[in-house]
């Protein structure tokens, strides 16, 4: 978004309240001090209550600036959120200029935006082009920001995108409900190029896909240095876009993290949560990502439709044989714009107005059909315990980072941190 908006010759200014550990009233009192024209800010579904209590104290501090959202929950009550002034405007696609054509004061024909007008709350087309330039992001606002990736070699590191959406369908995830499209190449160099003049030389690349389309992917790998000039990065991708071939490339490129969506073992799930690959294809992947030198990192989801008890033990010890580096387990969460969503509001496991959720399942955890929540709950911390605890796991991330006691470390505190949320 300070990409879209530097791009229209505006100044910006970056705010991370949580990173910078901010409360609420030192949040305020900056931008009453910056006395800004618009602010745009993300909504969480986590946070939604907070989010909702924030603006409406920051409506009485800035009575007269702009105030446009963005964030998943929004795609589905943004229309609400602007009728009741919490909000002027609602972006559905934050690469859209329109955020910056409403904030100069436009009102006609702005596509992604829901946005107030003098005539009431007008929904503006979704766009559809494949191609969308968003010009320079400003890294340098960020930079200095104490960012942790757990992946990261190396800091500072940079969050990086090259398209955005993307065109497959699972169910529970909102990136299938999103318009799928590309930034042009010439713009990502730049950005490469940016990056490497502030010293940054590690990003995360936040595609929901990597090389969904696999020549694309590969003229990315071609913008990037060798050598000294190179980066390391971390990225998405999906174990049916990945072979030996382009594990290979992207390994000589720098890639040192690969994670990739399992979600789970059972073959009727996966087919119908619409994953389109099936555990052979996931062996496979996992094992290209790993002769090529990279880590591996693999997610899978408790309390999907359908799935007992037994299922989630079967998926436990699939993913242990799979043995990827890390793993992070999530419970099944409706998110806004899903099938998933859909599918429980029909069953009455969940409320159409329900939009506070947590998909790392530390709150909020919902029935599935099967399992009530405190199962779920449990069985999301036995699954962590039960990967993290191996002693190959233990052995193998010690061994591996004995020359790099930095990350040795991180590892240990994020290690003490994961077993103390588990415990049974
Ligand atoms: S889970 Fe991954 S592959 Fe499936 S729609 Fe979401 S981002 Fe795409």
């Amino acid at each position: 978004m300070g990409a879209v908006f530097n791009a229209h010759d505006w100044t910006t200014q970056a705010v991370d309240a949580i990173v910078q550990e901010l409360g609420v009233e030192e949040t305020l009192a900056i931008v009453e001090r910056s006395s800004t024209d618009v602010i745009f800010i993300l909504v969480g579904a986590v946070s939604v209550d907070e989010d909702a209590a924030f603006l409406r104290e920051l409506r009485l501090r800035a009575p007269k600036t702009v105030l446009i959202g963005s964030g998943d929950v929004l795609r589905e009550h943004g229309k609400k959120w602007v009728e009741t002034g919490l909000l002027d405007a609602v972006t559905l696609d934050f690469c859209s200029p329109s955020s910056v054509r409403y904030a100069q004061g436009e009102t006609a024909d702005l596509e992604d935006l829901i946005y107030k007008t003098k005539e009431g709350v007008i929904e503006g087309q979704v766009s559809s082009g494949k191609a969308m330039s968003v010009g320079l992001p400003p890294h340098e606002l960020f930079k200095p920001f104490p960012y942790r990736f757990p992946f990261a070699y190396r800091r500072p590191f940079a969050s990086l995108l090259t398209d955005y959406g993307c065109p497959y369908r699972c169910s529970f995830c909102v990136m299938a409900s999103l318009h799928y499209h590309t930034r042009p190449l010439d713009e990502i160099a730049a950005e490469l190029a940016h990056l490497q003049a502030l010293g940054v030389r590690e990003f995360a690349l936040w595609d929901q896909t990597f090389a969904v389309n696999r020549a694309r992917g590969l003229e990315f790998l071609d913008l990037l240095p060798e050598g000294a000039d190179g980066f390391g990065w971390t990225c998405f991708t999906r174990p049916d876009c990945v072979d030996a071939e382009l594990a290979n490339a992207m390994a000589a490129k720098g890639c040192h993290t690969v994670i990739m969506g399992v979600e789970t073992a059972k073959a009727e799930s996966l087919e119908a949560i619409q994953k389109d690959f099936s555990t052979t294809d996931m062996k496979t992947a996992f094992t290209v990502c790993r002769r090529a030198g990279m880590e591996t990192a693999a997610t899978v989801i408790v309390g999907l439709p359908g799935e007992s008890i037994a299922d989630i033990e079967a998926t436990m010890d699939f993913v242990c044989d799979l043995d990827p580096d890390y793993l992070s387990v999530h419970t099944a969460i409706p998110r806004a714009g899903t099938k998933l969503r859909r599918q429980m509001v029909a069953q009455g496991l969940v409320s159409a107005d329900l939009a506070n959720m947590d998909q790392s399942g530390e709150s909020g955890v919902i029935s599935s059909d099967t399992l009530d929540p405190k199962t779920i709950m449990a069985m999301r911390k036995r699954f962590n315990r039960r990967f993290y605890l191996r002693p190959k796991f233990l052995v193998r991330t010690v061994w591996n980072n004995l020359k790099n006691p930095a990350r040795l470390i991180e590892h240990v505190r994020q290690g003490l941190t994961l077993l103390s949320n588990n415990r049974g």
